[in-house]
């Protein structure tokens, strides 16, 4: 038996935009109107039920966001807000504002509005065409620095070769049905890289594509330590494959020392003797480089279990709104 569409049940779906939102006074009023037009015209057209809103989560910030947030809030039944009382970072805060969620859809989208919120009405046809999960996918990142787009490549690259199904270009504008947000839901995790997750529940997909826009204004809030820590994040969160390829290593290193001994021994008999001092000394230092190097991915891994032992909530809402 096939399973019947939103369309063929004919429900008009209510939907909910979560923004997460750390320091972005200056982004907010422009995301607040545009976002806001774009619900009440879905709504008027009978897209989307009168029950549908905005949610953004401050995530403890230092400006004067979360009093932005509750203006809006208070003129207007479209916003709805919460904020968290401290710093979680971006992956944690969009947690936040997802288990918050009791519509049908949402949309989860940055407060800069890099990401083009008109494909959010395509998003929503595909949801009523039956698809679960809606892959927001930049098809133009040349609004991105060459070097942003070089690491990105260079990741989503690392990403396939350790076989991490991941959607290419694809950060977190995305939409979730009710079902995939609490199958989502259920994850317990610490260590959360909701691009990695989400592909991990399974339920039909589909993707709609977009040019990436600069920011509009105030800068990034990820800096190149934030990504390399999500990057590790990722790798960290869905594989154990580094430790597998160090065992290889070091299974590859042993063989060429035992080698390298066997062709010493053989030119001793021969009469010669290999000068050493430099050749020691670069051994010894390379070797000693790569084992710390080894220990620390072994930490890494030996940290996060640390972390997810402890089993310590991931957040906490100081208000709602
Ligand atoms: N963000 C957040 N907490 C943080 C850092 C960022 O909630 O600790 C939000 C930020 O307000 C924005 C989104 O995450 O809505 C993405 O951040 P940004 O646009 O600065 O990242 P970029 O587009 O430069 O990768
Ligand atoms: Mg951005």
């Amino acid at each position: 038996m096939q399973a019947i569409s939103p369309q063929q049940r004919g429900n008009i779906p209510s939907l909910t935009i979560v923004v997460p939102c750390y320091n972005e006074e200056e982004v907010f009023s422009f995301c607040l109107s545009e976002l806001k037009s774009l619900l009440e015209n879905s709504i008027q057209a009978k897209k989307i039920s009168a029950q549908s809103h905005i949610l953004f989560v401050d995530d403890g910030s230092r400006d004067g966001t979360w009093s932005l947030i509750e203006q809006a809030a208070q003129a207007d039944n479209l916003v709805h807000g919460v904020k968290l009382s401290r710093n979680r970072g971006h992956q944690i805060a969009l947690m936040a504002g997802l288990s918050c969620v009791d519509t049908d859809i949402c949309v989860s989208i940055d407060a800069d509005l890099q990401d083009d919120i008109g494909c959010i009405p395509q998003m929503v046809e595909k949801y009523m065409e039956g698809n679960e999960i809606v892959y927001g996918v930049r098809a133009d990142r040349s609004s991105d620095s060459f070097f942003k787009r070089w690491t990105a490549n260079s990741f989503y690259k690392l990403m396939e070769t350790m076989g991490i199904q991941q959607v290419a270009n694809h950060a977190d504008f995305r939409l979730l049905s009710r079902r995939a947000l609490h199958s989502l839901l259920q994850f317990e995790e610490q260590n959360i890289y909701l691009r990695g997750m989400v592909p991990l529940l399974g339920y039909k997909t589909a993707q709609v594509f977009y040019a990436r826009k600069e920011r509009l204004a105030g800068e990034s809030k990820y800096p190149f330590y934030k990504m390399l820590s999500l990057a590790i994040e990722g790798i960290t969160s869905l594989t154990i494959k580094p430790l597998r390829f160090i065992s290889i290593l070091g299974a590859v290193t042993c063989f060429f020392s035992i080698i390298i001994s066997i062709l010493v021994i053989i030119q001793r008999f021969n009469g010669y003797v290999f000068p050493g001092w430099a050749s020691v000394e670069i051994s010894i230092f390379f070797l000693g480089g790569v084992q710390l190097l080894c220990l620390g991915v072994i930490g890494e891994y030996i940290g996060k279990i640390y972390m997810e032992t402890k089993h310590r909530p991931k957040f906490f809402i100081q208000e709602k709104i």
